[in-house]
């Protein structure tokens, strides 16, 4: 981790978690005291946000949510809107998140009506960008990056925001991009944010684990993780904290 700002580890359990399984993570994490150096944040399913929510809090770690619906209340049926997630306590929401552009066809322009959205009731997004492995055998990975990042136009310069570069081929894979790919990805998109005027955090993510989070941590501009899988387990999340410290 270099630079000034506060490391962040998040862990985004997507679809899995039940409450046994909540309340286990919760009874192993519990004995470390969170670090001061290091923010942790995690995001649980929908169904665990308020269970966990107290509990997160008294723990000094952040409560996120995966996603939200960018209208305010009404006939939106399956969705969930930023007031309920900061009813439920919620500081963060991952918006972008490469399974939700891949699987469920979310755009580009349904991220930014999310991120204002968002911002609007005081939650802070998690914006994930990420190449494909065809996109970087092309070589238009930095393209691809400008263009996901392209929906921070205009919106407000001191909004909230933390960015999580994750290469799609990286993502619950076990393989991670090199030291060398990870630096130079990210000296492009903070050189991108600076166009933008944003100067946020931008975590990376892909598989990172307790055995390689020290190098990826330790990479220039990588400023903390999105942890996906080993963040279910509070032993090897707790490990990917210590490894930020
Ligand atoms: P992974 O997921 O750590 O399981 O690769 C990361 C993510 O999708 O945020």
């Amino acid at each position: 981790m270099t630079g000034s700002k506060r490391c962040l580890i998040a862990g985004n359990w997507k679809m899995n978690g039940l409450l046994q399984e909540a309340r286990d993570f919760i009874a192993a994490f519990g004995s470390n005291p969170a670090p001061e150096s290091v923010e942790i944040a995690l995001m649980p399913p929908f169904t665990l946000l308020h269970p966990m929510s107290a509990q997160l809090a008294e723990m000094q770690i952040e409560l996120g949510a995966q996603n939200v619906y960018y209208e305010d209340k009404g006939a939106f049926t399956g969705s969930i809107c930023p007031l309920m997630l900061r009813d439920a306590g919620c500081h963060y929401v991952i918006l972008g998140h490469s399974e939700r552009r891949s699987i469920i066809g979310e755009s580009n322009a349904q991220i930014r009506s999310k991120l204002n959205a968002s911002w609007l009731h005081g939650l802070e997004p998690i914006l994930c960008i990420g190449e494909t492995l065809e996109q970087r055998e092309r070589g238009i990975t930095n393209m691809v990056l400008a263009e996901q990042l392209a929906v921070l136009k205009g919106a407000p310069k001191n909004a909230p925001l933390t960015i999580a570069y994750e290469p799609v081929w990286a993502i619950g894979t076990g393989v991670t991009a090199t030291k060398e790919q990870v630096t130079e990805t990210h000296a492009f998109v903070h050189e991108e944010l600076t166009r933008l005027g944003h100067d946020c955090r931008v975590l990376y993510g892909g598989s990172v684990n307790p055995g390689n989070a020290e190098e990826l941590l330790s990479c220039p501009g990588v400023e903390g993780a999105l942890v996906g899988g080993a963040s279910l387990k509070a032993d090897s999340f707790m490990q990917i904290v210590k490894a930020a410290i």
